[in-house]
C-alpha cells in the first residue's frame, strides 16, 4: 500500500510494508491545478506496482471527496474527487482520512498504554484536530469531528485580523497557525516573517515574537481547557510543525497552570512526530481496504 499526507504546504509520500514506513519522501504542496496533475503524476512513477493507496488530507472528506474548511488552504480543491484521482493514478483502490484524524488513530496506535480518550492536535499550516473516543476515531457524520483549529477562541489576533477563513471569528487558527504566526508577525514588525523566524525572534528575545507565541500557546491552553470541559479527555497529544518546535509545548503547558486544575489535560509532544498522519492512515486504511 502507498500511504499519502497531504498538508497545506506539503506533500509526503511512503510505502507501507508490515505495518512501517519505507521509502519515505517529501514534496511541497503544488500550488495549481495543472502543478498538482504533475506532481501526483510524478509520484505514480516513484511509487510503480502499488495495489492499495490511502491519503491523510488536511480538511473535510467523506472517504472519497475533498471539501475545504477554511478554502484559503488549497484554494483550487474544493469539491475534488481526490480518492478517483487516486485510484486512477494507479489503477487501485483507494481512501481518504483527515490528516489530523489519522494522526490521532496513528497516536493512539503507538501508545503503549492506550488511552481511550485521546485528542491529537497539531499546529502546522493550519490547525488541526483529531479525537479518539472510547477506544474508537470518531470522524463523525461529515468528517467534522475534531476540528478544534476552528472553535471560537476568547482571544484575539494581535494584528486584529479576526475572520478565519472558514467563515467564523476568532478561530484558533487565527492565532496559533503557522500562517497566523507569519501573518501577525509581518503586520506587527512591518516586514515579511515566516512561522520559523517568529520562533528565531522568540529565542532572541524579541518582545513582539515572545507576546505572539504566548498568546498563541494561552489560545492553545484555553481551547484544550475546552474540549477537556466536554469530553473529559484522558491526553492531549500535540503535533504538526509549529507544535514540535522547541520551546512550544512548555508554552502552552505554563499557559495551562492559568487554568483552574480541573482543566489542565495531560499534554505531551506526539509519539510518532512528523509521521503521525502517514502511520494513522496506514494502520486505519489497511483495516478497510485489506491491506497487509
Ligand atoms: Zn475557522
Amino acid at each position: 500500500m502507498l500511504v499519502l499526507d497531504i498538508g497545506g504546504t506539503k506533500l509526503a509520500a511512503a510505502r507501507w510494508v508490515g505495518g512501517r514506513l519505507q521509502d519515505r519522501r517529501q514534496w511541497p504542496m503544488p500550488p495549481t491545478p495543472e502543478t498538482w496533475r504533475q506532481t501526483l503524476a510524478l509520484i505514480a512513477t516513484t511509487y510503480p506496482g502499488v495495489s492499495r493507496v490511502a491519503a491523510a488530507v488536511t480538511g473535510l472528506t467523506d472517504g472519497r471527496v475533498w471539501t475545504a474548511v477554511n478554502p484559503q488552504l488549497i484554494s483550487f480543491w474544493d469539491g475534488y474527487a481526490l480518492a478517483d484521482a487516486l485510484t486512477q493514478a494507479w489503477q487501485c483502490p483507494s481512501i481518504l482520512l483527515n490528516d489530523a484524524q489519522a494522526a490521532a488513530w496513528g497516536e493512539f496506535v503507538a501508545s503503549d498504554r492506550q488511552p481511550a480518550n485521546l485528542l491529537f492536535i497539531t499546529l502546522s499550516t493550519g490547525v488541526g484536530g483529531g479525537l479518539v473516543l472510547d477506544g474508537q476515531l470518531r470522524s463523525g457524520i461529515s468528517g467534522l469531528a475534531g476540528h478544534i483549529g476552528h472553535v471560537s477562541s476568547g482571544l484575539a489576533p494581535l494584528d486584529g485580523d479576526t475572520r478565519c477563513g472558514c467563515g467564523r471569528l476568532n478561530c484558533l487558527e487565527t492565532l496559533a497557525s503557522g500562517t497566523a504566526l507569519a501573518r501577525q508577525a509581518s503586520r506587527l514588525l512591518g516586514r515579511p516573517l515566516d512561522a520559523e523566524s517568529v520562533f528565531a525572534g522568540w529565542h532572541a528575545g524579541d518582545p513582539v515574537c515572545r507576546r505572539l507565541l504566548e498568546r498563541a500557546a494561552q489560545a492553545v491552553a484555553q481551547a484544550l481547557g475546552d474540549a477537556h470541559a466536554l469530553l473529559d479527555l484522558d491526553e492531549v497529544r500535540l503535533g504538526g510543525s509549529v507544535g514540535l518546535a522547541p520551546g512550544m509545548i512548555d508554552a502552552v503547558r505554563q499557559a495551562q497552570q492559568a487554568l483552574p486544575a480541573r482543566f489542565r489535560v495531560a499534554l505531551s509532544l506526539a509519539r510518532l512526530g512528523a509521521d503521525a498522519g502517514l502511520m494513522g492512515v496506514g494502520h486505519w486504511a489497511s483495516d478497510r481496504l485489506g491491506a497487509p
